[in-house]
């Protein structure tokens, strides 16, 4: 298979050592046998968005490059989760492990499974410093550069770990 198709990975975790299972995650898909990474960003740590009771988030964000479509590596990446112990309770709900993609070879698509470029991204801190770290300018659909869609943002907040 080749490696034709560019994707930007989003990884979070907020419980069970989320540092260890950032790290894993990003081992495991560089051991994937269709996934080629690229860039990979710093972990940070970041406060929860949407459901304040929990603990803080880790997050990174990757560049690959995979001969997977969209769809099969979504499907690999949801394996992932459920590899990691995943339970899936309610949206913003504490995860061991959450895997989204941000952006697929820049291609748009309105289809609730696999909703490209992700519709939340570009309002994500814990997203766009990390992607903006890798690929400042990375262009997110319509939302323009990474690097000024960072700026924008501010990075209360995120904290970049050492
Ligand atoms: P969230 O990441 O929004 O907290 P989940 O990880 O539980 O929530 O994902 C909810 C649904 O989002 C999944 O069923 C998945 O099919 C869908 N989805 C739509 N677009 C994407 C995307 N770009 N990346 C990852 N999941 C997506
Ligand atoms: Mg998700």
């Amino acid at each position: 298979m080749s490696f034709a198709n560019r994707a930007v990975i989003a990884l979070g975790s907020n419980l069970h050592r989320p540092e260890e299972q950032i790290r894993r995650a990003l081992q495991t898909l560089a051991g994937h046998p269709h996934i080629h990474m690229r860039e990979i960003s710093s972990l940070y740590t970041t406060a929860p968005v949407g459901y304040d009771d929990q603990p803080d988030f880790v997050n990174a964000v990757c560049m690959a490059e995979t001969g997977l479509d969209g769809r099969s590596l979504l499907a690999v990446l949801n394996g992932i989760e459920a590899d990691f112990g995943r339970e899936r309770s309610f949206r913003n709900a504490p995860r061991t492990l959450d895997l989204d993609i941000i952006d697929f070879n820049g291609e748009t698509s309105a289809d609730p499974h696999l909703t490209l470029p992700h519709p939340r991204a570009h309002e994500r801190g814990f997203v766009m410093l990390p992607l903006a770290e890798i690929a400042p300018d990375f262009v997110l659909g319509e939302h323009g550069r990474a690097a000024e869609i960072a700026a924008r943002l501010g990075d209360a907040g995120v904290f970049r770990r050492p």
